[in-house]
């Protein structure tokens, strides 16, 4: 046996143990995704880069949480099926878009948390800086415009935000991310409902501290100390890119720690009931005025 050819004999071997990982990998995304909730039925997608030429991607209509490595369908760049028993997810031309934009991602997934979505629907991007960690990792999280699934309007909208952002939420739809791999991919899906879950609370709350932008630049120091990549800069400063989603990672941040841009719902509160100002439901309003009513009777 030629040298050349223990080689290639070996380079095979491993690509197939890395294509066997990279599915075994998808299918424990997908039961993740499944067991927290950010799929319902057969919704979701997941994929991976397998080469230069090849991605592997779940198949249409499967819950995420039941798959099996065989499952998955093996396609080229235009999405052509290279291998597989079934047909892909019709939101695949949304993947190829972020593999086409993005060399450095090796992994995407689609998914509809619940909260994350809600954020979606109402067109709520979760743009404030608010998380060190979400800061430090993902940055920004737009909202791409609305396209109908399954058409030429999803890609599109994707595509302006993704050469800056590894996650988004889709309006009127869910959240895509992408990673270095599956993996990677799926943590930041979760980072995503887990700051719209806490983004939720602080709102109901009522107060909603935003990390000025002095910290928000402290923080991006940190990427380069932990060597977390990222595909661009936070722009923290209005001026700063033309607030350009593009470009940056544009997020919501005071100029001073003492600055409020988001306000305080509990001080205005206070401040009403300060001013004499009390407030009622319709029930106890009208029962007050019956009673008003019965005594000028009396
Ligand atoms: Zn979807």
């Amino acid at each position: 046996m030629s040298l050349w050819l223990v080689i290639s004999e070996g380079c095979s071997e491993l690509s197939t143990r890395a294509e066997e990982q990279i599915r075994a990998d998808i299918v424990e995304a997908g039961r993740r995704l499944y067991a927290r909730g950010f799929v319902a039925s057969n919704d979701g997608n997941i994929s991976a880069r397998l080469d230069d030429q090849r991605l592997v991607t779940t198949p249409k209509s499967v819950s995420k949480g039941f798959m099996t490595p065989d499952m998955m369908v093996v396609v080229d760049y235009e999405g052509k099926k290279l291998s597989g028993d079934r047909d892909p997810s019709s939101e695949l031309p949304m993947h190829l878009e972020i593999y086409r934009n993005r060399p450095d991602v090796n992994g995407v997934v689609h998914a509809h948390p619940p909260t994350a979505t809600g954020f979606a629907v109402a067109g709520i991007p979760l743009t404030r800086a608010v998380l060190a960690e979400v800061v430090t990792t993902l940055g920004s999280i737009p909202i791409a415009e609305y396209g109908t699934p399954s058409t030429a309007e999803l890609p599109e909208a994707v595509r302006k935000y993704i050469k800056a952002h590894d996650g988004m939420l889709l309006a009127n739809h869910g959240a895509v991310t992408c990673g270095n791999s599956v993996m990677s991919a799926h943590f930041k899906m979760e980072t995503i409902e887990h700051f719209a879950k806490i983004s939720l609370v602080a709102r109901l709350l009522g107060r909603e501290h935003l990390l000025s932008r002095e910290e928000v630049t402290r923080l991006q120091g940190l990427r380069g100390m932990y060597g977390i990549a990222s595909p661009a800069p936070v722009c923290a400063d209005p001026a700063e890119a033309g607030l350009d989603q593009a470009l940056c990672q544009v997020l919501e941040a005071p100029a001073s720690s003492t600055e409020r841009l988001v306000p305080d719902v509990t001080d205005a509160l206070r401040q009403a009931s300060r001013d004499g100002e009390i407030r009622l439901t319709y029930g106890e309003l009208t029962a007050l005025i019956a009673d008003a009513v019965k005594n000028l009777r009396d």
